[in-house]
């Protein structure tokens, strides 16, 4: 078996420790016979899973029962339609434009009311968070959305905006669990799971439970309707069953790893090493203003697209794939989400050293 590092933006990089025993599992879970692929959603094995999951991941983030944790499909795009649907009441809302992600959402809202561009950092390619401590918040807002973590930018939110007294609605896909999470924060808090938890397929959304009422967008469909899935536990319909078995085996890797605050260190302690290098290189450089740097998805260009190219080539035959930046960018990113080893972004600086001294 040969493994890779990984440096895709999602789907991603899983722990092996949680593959491993996905594998161990596969035909015959627990004595029951099957794989969790093929057992029914109402079965008590399942249930067990489930249950064990939301658990887990209440747990780990420290989220009180004033929210409800819901596991749903549509990934993070259809939330950008969720969102709006049922929290959109005055049908306005203020959303701040640091990437495309943000974009999305804030195109998707239009489609209910008035989507206000309350910020944005469009002017310089989104390398950036604007000033968000005084911004002219609208008195008829039913929320202020963010993307807290750009992943195809590498920027990241790190005071949040002041929203004066609004909802505040955010997308953390690609820094979920990466660190720890104050929910009390927010009304909403979402996350597509393929960038830092688990499989494609799914996304956490914890919501206020004063928010989760029948009070929606006339026609919103009954399964866009968080109030249907938190009333039937995320299991309106079939949920992803498989997904939300490897994303507790996730939590439950977090929980021994020894939690947010760790995973947090442990983030920094890699983006460092990453940024440091990036700062004295004489070829490479950061793409992002060092104060809004994330530390999931670093960005990261030599200036000349063909030497791009040739990095992602050689990079790619080296063991370390998926380098090539977001299609819309160009360059090159590197995505170090929770499950990429420190010894991973120490094969990818030790590689890029290399290159440097045979292509400067
Ligand atoms: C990937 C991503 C999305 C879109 O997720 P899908 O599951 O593909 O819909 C939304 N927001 C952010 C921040 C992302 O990184």
């Amino acid at each position: 078996m040969s493994r890779v590092y990984n440096f895709s933006a999602g789907p991603a990089v899983l722990p092996e420790e949680v593959l491993l025993e996905a594998q161990e599992e596969m035909m015959d879970y627990r004595g029951c016979g099957m794989s969790v692929m093929e057992m029914s959603h109402r079965s008590k094995m399942f249930d067990d899973i489930i249950q064990e999951a939301e658990a887990d991941f209440r747990d780990l983030v420290g989220i009180s029962d004033d929210y409800s944790v819901l596991f749903l499909q549509g990934g993070g795009s259809l939330q950008f339609a969720a969102v709006p649907m049922n929290l959109m009441k005055n049908r306005v809302a203020d959303y701040i434009i640091t990437g495309q992600w943000a974009k999305k959402a804030w195109q998707e809202a239009a489609l209910f009311g008035k989507a206000n561009k309350l910020a944005s950092s469009e002017d310089k390619t989104f390398s950036y968070i604007p000033d968000c401590s005084d911004l002219p918040v609208s008195p008829e807002a039913d929320y202020v959305y963010i993307c807290e973590n750009n992943t195809i930018y590498g920027t990241k939110y790190w005071k949040l905006p002041n929203t004066k007294g609004k909802l505040l609605v955010s997308d953390v896909s690609s820094c979920f669990l990466s660190e720890p999470l104050d929910v009390t924060k927010y009304g909403v808090v979402y996350g597509g799971v393929q960038k830092n938890i688990g499989p494609a397929g799914m996304v956490i959304a914890i919501v206020r439970k004063d928010l989760i009422t029948d009070d929606v967008l006339p026609g919103t469909p009954t399964m866009m309707k968080y109030k249907t899935q938190a009333d039937n536990g995320s299991m309106y319909n079939t949920p992803n069953c498989y997904c939300i078995y490897i994303c507790g085996k996730v939590f439950k890797w977090l929980k021994k790893m020894g939690g947010l605050s760790v995973m947090k260190e442990r983030n920094e302690k890699k983006a460092k090493l990453l940024y440091d290098y990036l700062d004295a290189s004489k070829l490479f450089r950061g793409t992002v203003v060092k104060e809004d740097r994330s530390l999931m998805n670093v960005p990261f260009v030599t200036g000349d697209k063909d030497l791009d190219a040739k990095f992602v080539k050689e990079a790619t035959a080296a063991g370390l794939e998926n380098l090539k930046g977001h299609r819309t960018v160009g360059g090159m990113r590197a995505s170090i989400y929770n499950a990429m080893p420190y010894e991973g972004v120490e094969a990818l600086v030790a590689f890029m050293k290399k290159f440097e001294e045979e292509n400067l």
